[in-house]
C-alpha cells in the first residue's frame, strides 16, 4: 500500500512555494499586501530547516508550529493550525490513503476554527474544500493513494479558478469590496500547490 512521507511532502511543498514565490506575490500585489510569495517561502523554508528524522505525527505538529511561527501575516496561523490538526489526527500511523483524507479534513476544520471562511468567501478554503471532498470521495470509492491525489489536485485547481469571479469576504481583499472580483486569490493558489507536492512527494 502507498504511502506518502512527510519530509517528502513538506520539501515538495518548499520547493513549490519557492519556485512560485513570484507569482504568489503578484496575485496578492492585486487583492492584498503583496507578500504571500514572501510569507510562504520565509515559512517553508523554516520548515525544511528543523526537518529531522521524527515519526510522521511529530513531523507534521513542528511543521505546523514553525509556519505559525514563521510566516507572519493570515496564511501562517491558518496553514499553521492545519498541520497542528493534520498531525494529530494522523495518531502513530503511516499517511496512507484513510489516514491522510483524515487528516486532511482535520486540517480544514482548523482552518475554519481559526479562520472562520465560508464557501465562497474567496480564501484558501474555496481550494482545500473540494480537495478534502475529493480525498473522502476517493476513500469511499476504494481508490489507492495516488489517484486519490491526482484527484485531488483536480478539485483543487478548479477551487482556485472559481476564486476568480468570488468578492472577497475575508481577509485583506475583503476590504478591496467588488475591486476583489477577477482577480484569483493567493491563497487558494498556494493551496493547490499544497495538494500538488503531496501527489508530486509520491512519485
Ligand atoms: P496577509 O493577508 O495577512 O498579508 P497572506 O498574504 O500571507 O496574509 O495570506 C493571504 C491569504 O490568506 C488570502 O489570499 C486568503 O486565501 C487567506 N485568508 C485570509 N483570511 C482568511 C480566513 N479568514 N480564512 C481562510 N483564509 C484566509
Ligand atoms: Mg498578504
Ligand atoms: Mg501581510
Amino acid at each position: 500500500m502507498t504511502t506518502l512521507d512527510p519530509v517528502r511532502w513538506l520539501r515538495e511543498f518548499a520547493a513549490l512555494i519557492d519556485a512560485n514565490a513570484a507569482a504568489l506575490t503578484e496575485l496578492d500585489s492585486a487583492i492584498g499586501d503583496a507578500d504571500h510569495g514572501s510569507n510562504m517561502r520565509r515559512g517553508t523554508a523554516a520548515v525544511v530547516a528543523a526537518l529531522d528524522e521524527s515519526a510522521p505525527a511529530e513531523t507534521l505538529k513542528q511543521a505546523g508550529m514553525t509556519l505559525i511561527r514563521s510566516v507572519g501575516g493570515a496564511s501562517g496561523p491558518l496553514y499553521g493550525t492545519f498541520f497542528l490538526r493534520f498531525a494529530a489526527a494522523v495518531g502513530a500511523g503511516e499517511l496512507d490513503a484513510a489516514v491522510f483524507a483524515k487528516g486532511f479534513r482535520a486540517g480544514l476544520d482548523g482552518v475554519v476554527a481559526r479562520g472562520k471562511a465560508e464557501p465562497g468567501d474567496k480564501t484558501m478554503f474555496d481550494a482545500l474544500a473540494p480537495a478534502a471532498t475529493a480525498l473522502d470521495e476517493s476513500l469511499a470509492a476504494g481508490t489507492d493513494l495516488p489517484a486519490a491525489l491526482t484527484a485531488a489536485l483536480a478539485a483543487a485547481e478548479a477551487g482556485r479558478d472559481a476564486t476568480i469571479p468570488l468578492q472577497a469576504r475575508k481577509g485583506r481583499a475583503a476590504f478591496l469590496g467588488e475591486r476583489s472580483i477577477g482577480h484569483q486569490d493567493p491563497g487558494a493558489t498556494s493551496s493547490v500547490l499544497l495538494v500538488r507536492a503531496a501527489r508530486q512527494a509520491l512519485a
